[in-house]
């Protein structure tokens, strides 16, 4: 059905709406399905056209120079490598959530991050500020340069002189990745000045923290976390100015990155749930993290103040032989889903990282990082410190 595709909806200006007096969590149900009613709908049409007809040739041309040039107009795309109206909705409704202009999403989280590289490389500004820990992938992909990007490596009091006028984007993570370490957002931002400073909220959601609002000028999220919710559906997406979007879209229209209208379907429904599931995992995640603080084979423990499903510790026993031991956790990379994962950075996400990277990012090896989903806080305290219980070194 392509019923979007026949009634554009307004471009993407979500504090616009009649609807922005409604709560937050009001607004993580409905946004990105005001216009529902009126057509007719009670849940959003998934349009999965790749073209879309039109018998005026001069018009589609202009409207594809405007695509080309990164403006959306929220009418028929032309093409799906342009826009999809279902992705559109996903855009919405992130974008309002995180109180940006726009969003633009992708096929994934590092795609979302390879075009803002990209467009600062374009912009002739290629040089990027990293504060670490940074998510494993993204920290090879600024430290190898493969996108014709250089990085300077700080910690955040030294991000204001390590900025050159060649710089087109500081980048932080925080909480962070895997050891949950959080950054003064505020003052970060502040001590950037007039670059733009990305975050990757994809620990924290919108529900714990806006960076938007703190001073940042972009939010990267792997919607593939918490955003979708269920382990079942790759995305990334960037929210940002309207200024800035049109940079992305540009460069999502010549690479091709594009998000998967059933992609844009899930993502948006998980965004109903979102604070649901984020706050309740974090009641779970706190609890849990108190009682690993407890326990004889953990050393440290890793929660943030902000909060959160993640808990990362170091334990005395056998990181290896403890994930190999859970039964009702499972041994896996990544997080945010409904179900609870387990893993061990060292080996895993964050193994791409020479071994000197990650001592200076505060990995040790013997850190498990655990994503705790919806379970009751007893069965996955059975599971973890039964594990513990077992895993000798
Ligand atoms: C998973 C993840 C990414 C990369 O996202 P993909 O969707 O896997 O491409 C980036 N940042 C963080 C914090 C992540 O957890």
């Amino acid at each position: 059905m392509t019923t979007d595709a026949l009634t554009p909806h307004s471009s993407p200006s979500p504090s616009s709406t009649s609807h922005s007096s409604h709560a937050w969590t009001t607004r993580a149900v409905h946004a990105g399905r005001d216009d529902l009613a009126a057509l007719g709908l009670h849940t959003p049409p998934i349009d999965l056209s790749t073209t879309y007809p039109s018998h005026d040739v001069l018009g589609e041309a202009a409207r594809l120079d405007e695509f080309a040039a990164g403006h959306d107009d929220g009418g028929p795309p032309v093409y799906g490598r342009v826009a999809n109206p279902t992705v559109r909705r996903f855009e919405d409704a992130l974008a309002e959530l995180e109180g940006a202009e726009a969003a633009v999403a992708f096929a994934s989280g590092m795609a979302a991050l390879s075009a803002c590289l990209l467009a600062q490389v374009a912009a002739g500004k290629p040089h990027v500020v990293g504060v670490r820990p940074l998510y494993g992938t993204t920290d090879h992909l600024l430290d190898s340069g493969l996108l014709g990007t250089s990085v300077t490596w700080v910690s955040p009091e030294e991000a204001t002189s390590a900025i050159t006028d060649k710089t087109g984007l500081v980048i932080v993570e925080s909480p962070a990745n895997p050891t949950l370490g959080e950054t003064d957002l505020r003052a970060l931002a502040e001590a950037c000045g007039p670059v733009p400073l990305l975050v990757d909220n994809t620990f924290a959601t919108p529900v714990l923290q806006r960076p938007l609002t703190l001073g940042a000028g972009l939010v990267l999220h792997s919607a593939t976390k918490f955003l979708g919710g269920h382990g079942d559906v790759m995305g990334g997406v960037i929210a940002c100015s309207e200024e800035l979007a049109r940079s992305l879209r540009q460069v999502r229209f010549v690479t091709g990155a594009v998000l998967h209208p059933m992609a844009g379907y899930e993502l948006l429904r998980g965004l109903a749930t979102l604070p649901v599931r984020v706050r309740a995992a974090s009641a779970t995640a706190a609890e849990l993290a108190r009682r690993l603080a407890d326990h004889p084979r953990v050393d440290r423990v890793h929660y943030p103040r902000l909060g959160g499903a993640m808990v990362a510790f170091e334990t005395s026993a056998d990181p290896v032989a403890l994930i190999s031991s859970v039964r009702l956790i499972t041994p896996a990379v990544s997080l945010g889903s409904v179900d609870s994962l387990i893993q061990h950075p060292a080996s895993l996400t964050h193994r791409i990282m020479d071994e000197v990277s990650r001592k200076e990012a505060g990995i040790s090896p013997d850190l498990v990082r655990l994503s705790v989903g919806l379970e009751d806080v007893e069965d996955l305290w059975a599971d973890l410190d039964g594990a513990l219980t077992q895993a000798l070194r």
